[in-house]
């Protein structure tokens, strides 16, 4: 099968007007996703995770927060002298004594944040605008000095005055050479205009590169990510399985697949996806939910008869990707929707041949039995049924030929009188 064949590409994209894009993912499950209440990954989870997102073609990896603790700075810095392709940045207040730490643990990028909204500088910081860029600028000349990468970040951007991130943006990027400028939707107030409009403003302002950091609040972080990155913003930010504070960030598996799908990326390795997803669940304690897009249980889940009649004949009728893709499993499952035709091509798929008499019964004990547990019926369960069907028709065939002999023996004994 073609890598074309296995989605379907979304070609209304042929008529929209937008900036080529030009990107790549800063993936922050290890920093951002371990903030979630209740997440804490040792160094070999954290080595794991990492080693996975270096082989999908992840560019960046922020790899955590090297202050919080000694541990926490050894597992950064372990990561760091992994080799990896991905570059590794690790986040650090305006302050120098977090810088050390960064240089310590020998990342290649540390990511600098201040808040400048009217909010986080009265009750955050109780100091005024100027006095936190002018600590920003310092550690930034500190961290340049010393020969780190530089990201500029600006926390709770999406509330700040543009003017005021202009501003800030436009004298780090004078007088030092700082390598992005980020902007955090820290609340996760934005929608895809006002995302795009602010990126806009940012990007015509500004040369040097925009990050954008979504935060899954109103359930649109995913969308924003990509909103930014269709007005030029060029680091995507994102967490495995959305994972992060309060209702997460931009999924790494869904803006991936959408960038392959709308935008044509194709450069990451997709099929390792689902087992990225599996594993950062199993370390985090936090399953995705059963609707979850792209690795959710029911992601490749069919029961409507009409849909598996279909699927079975071309996947991409019902799927928008098949799950080969990323690495998951389609799941034809059988349930009170089940119509004969995707009844008997599930019972193919299995290997099982039955006669339509068969069949008719089988999906008569399929409703049966599905009404009365109200839920649908496992693989096992329908092999059980297509046995008991078997088991039946096969009596029946049996006492009809008994029936047939007892005739046949009557009539002889009448001739023979
Ligand atoms: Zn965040």
């Amino acid at each position: 099968m073609s890598a074309s064949e296995q989605y379907s590409r979304n070609k209304l994209m042929d008529f929209i007007e937008y900036r080529p894009l030009d990107i790549e993912i800063c993936d922050v499950t290890l920093r951002d996703g371990e903030q979630t209440p209740g997440v804490v990954f040792t160094k070999e989870q954290k080595l794991a995770i990492a080693s996975e997102l270096d082989s999908m073609g992840v560019e960046v990896i922020e790899a955590g927060f090297p202050v919080v603790s000694a541990n926490e700075k050894e597992i950064v810095k372990e990561i760091a002298i992994q080799g990896f392709n991905s570059r590794i940045c690790c986040l650090s207040r305006a302050v120098k004594g977090d810088v050390d730490a960064a240089l310590e643990c020998d990342v290649d990028i540390v990511s600098i944040f201040i808040a400048m909204s009217d909010l986080h500088l009265k009750y955050k910081y109780h100091r005024s605008f100027e006095e936190m860029l002018g600590c920003a600028k310092e550690t930034i000349e500190y961290a340049t000095d010393h020969g780190l990468k530089v990201r500029f970040a600006a926390e709770d951007a999406s509330r700040t005055p543009i003017d005021r991130l202009k501003k800030a943006f436009k004298e780090t990027e004078n007088e030092y050479k700082v390598q992005y400028v980020s902007l955090a939707d820290t609340i996760g107030i934005l929608n895809p205009t006002t995302t795009h409009y602010l990126v806009s403003e940012i990007y015509k302002t500004i040369n040097t590169s925009i990050c954008i950091h979504c935060h899954n609040d109103l359930g649109m972080a995913t969308a924003n990510t990509l909103a930014a990155a269709e007005a030029g913003a060029k680091q995507l930010h994102t967490t495995v399985n959305a994972i992060g504070e309060r209702a997460g960030n931009a999924s790494l598996e869904e803006v991936m697949v959408a960038l392959r799908v709308q935008y044509g990326i194709d450069r990451y390795d997709t099929t390792k996806l689902t087992a990225l997803s599996r594993m950062v669940s199993e370390y985090s304690g936090i399953t995705p939910a059963v609707n979850k897009a792209v690795v959710g249980q029911n992601a490749f889940t069919h029961e409507s008869g009409i849909h598996v009649a279909a699927i079975l004949e071309e996947p991409r009728t019902y799927e928008l990707f098949l799950p080969e893709m990323v690495g998951g499993r389609r799941n034809l499952v059988v349930g009170k929707h089940t119509g004969t035709k995707a009844l008997r091509g599930i019972i193919n798929s299995i290997g099982l041949c039955l006669e339509r008499e068969e069949l008719c019964a089988l999906i008569e004990k399929v409703k049966v039995c599905t009404e009365e547990k109200h839920k649908s019926i496992s693989q096992e369960q329908l092999e059980r049924l297509i046995s008991q069907v078997k088991q039946e028709q096969l009596e029946r065939l049996i006492s009809q030929v008994k029936q047939e002999q007892k005739v046949t023996e009557k009539r002889e004994e009448k001739f023979s009188i």
